[in-house]
């Protein structure tokens, strides 16, 4: 019991990380659905150190405490355990509307808890705006665009999408979040933003998503094979977190209220990834192995970028060497911290 109490002291936070003063004029109070995830978590951070006041709701269902933690007991920060499915009432100037899983492995555990989070869970926030005046910020997704036929994929292509598929509850769901998001501006004046957000890694991302940075960083760190599905001649662009999170603000600060993408245009094969990983972790005896390919998978991903450039003045700026490094660094303290647990 005793080193489990001293494993929590150790956990507590010491200190606060640096928060600006802001006058009541300036300081926003700020919804983040989802907040306690790998994405809201980082933006809470920044939105936290800018001096505004945010409240977290989130069910927990893949974000955790711990991404917040350094927040917790500070005057300007409120975390609630609430399911957005149920409406919430309480009063605000912005809400970023990011409660949804991400991954495939967690938005199919439960297809229809997904859908009902992307229209109902929307449906409230939208009720909310509508409400109290706020703006809301939808989390949307560069999944709209299904299986694109069209390469890069800017934001006026309609996109290709199965309705029927493993993956329609998440894709067809974020559509839906979408069309609401217009129809309550339309119809209700709700100011309303959506961000159409690329593949993004860096640290607090899930590790055992089965996605491909996260799998290959944890093969090397362990000294295992690396799988590349298929030839690893498709090619993937991945945006670091940070990057999303000035995007996602901009944004909302912006006057554009059309669709938005949101990342990394820099393309890259899956076999350069493997092989940039390998070398960036340093020591591993990992090899490469090519497996067999997997069933639709896209031969391409890039985002068109041209909108953010243009209307928010945004793009990318932390080289994927930079990002990856942050993002091993984590994954290796978060191997320690788990082997650290397992022994006591
Ligand atoms: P994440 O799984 O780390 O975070 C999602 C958060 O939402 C978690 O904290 C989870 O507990 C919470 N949540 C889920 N269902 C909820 C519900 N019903 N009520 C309250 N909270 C709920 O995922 P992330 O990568 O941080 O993604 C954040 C948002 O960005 C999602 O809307 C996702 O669709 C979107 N997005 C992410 C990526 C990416 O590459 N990470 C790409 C495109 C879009
Ligand atoms: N809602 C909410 N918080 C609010 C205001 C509304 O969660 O502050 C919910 C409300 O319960 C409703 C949904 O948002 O289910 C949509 O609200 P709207 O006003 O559009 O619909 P109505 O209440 O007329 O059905
Ligand atoms: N991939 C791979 N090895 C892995 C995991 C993924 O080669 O261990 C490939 C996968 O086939 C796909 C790409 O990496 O071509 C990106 O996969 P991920 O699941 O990360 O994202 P998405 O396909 O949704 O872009």
């Amino acid at each position: 019991l005793e080193s489990r109490i001293r494993e929590l002291e150790a956990r507590m936070p010491k200190k606060y990380p640096e928060v600006k003063f802001l006058t009541y004029k300036d300081r926003k109070r700020i919804l983040i659905t989802g907040g306690a995830g790998f994405v809201g978590s980082h933006l809470v951070d920044h939105l936290m150190m800018e001096g505004h006041e945010i409240t977290v709701a989130d069910n927990f269902f893949t974000g955790r405490k711990r991404n917040v933690e350094q927040w917790i007991g500070h005057e300007n920060f409120e975390l609630l355990n609430h399911d957005i499915v149920n409406p919430l009432f309480i009063e605000v100037d912005e809400v970023y509307h990011l409660a949804s899983p991400a991954s495939p492995p967690h938005y199919m555990f439960n297809p229809v808890k997904t859908i009902k989070t992307n229209t109902m869970g929307t449906i409230n926030m939208l009720g909310l705006g509508k409400r109290v005046g706020a703006k809301v910020l939808i989390a949307s997704t560069s999944e709209v665009y299904g299986d694109p036929e069209v390469h890069p994929q800017p934001e006026t292509y309609w996109g290709h999408v199965n309705p029927i598929g493993p993956r329609a509850c998440y894709d067809e769901g974020k559509r839906v979040a979408e069309a609401l998001g217009y129809a309550y501006a339309k119809q209700e004046n709700v100011d309303v933003r959506v961000a159409r957000i690329f593949n993004t890694y860096g640290p607090r991302m899930h590790m055992n998503d089965g996605r491909v940075v996260s799998n290959f960083i944890l093969q090397a760190l362990q000294n295992e094979t690396m799988t590349i599905y298929g030839s690893g001649k498709q090619t993937r662009s991945f945006q670091y977190v940070t990057d999303l999170v000035e995007g996602l603000i901009a944004l909302m600060r912006s006057n554009y209220t059309q669709p938005v993408n949101l990342g990394n245009p820099e393309e890259h094969t899956i076999e350069e990834f493997a092989s940039v990983i390998r070398e960036l972790v340093g020591n591993t005896k990992s090899e490469i192995e090519n497996l067999s390919p997997v069933e639709d998978d896209p031969k391409m991903r890039r985002p068109d970028i041209s909108r953010a450039k243009k209307q928010l003045k945004w793009q990318p700026t932390v080289p994927l060497k930079v990002g990856l490094e942050k993002t091993i660094e984590y994954f290796r303290r978060e191997l320690q911290r788990s082997k650290h647990s397992e022994r006591n």
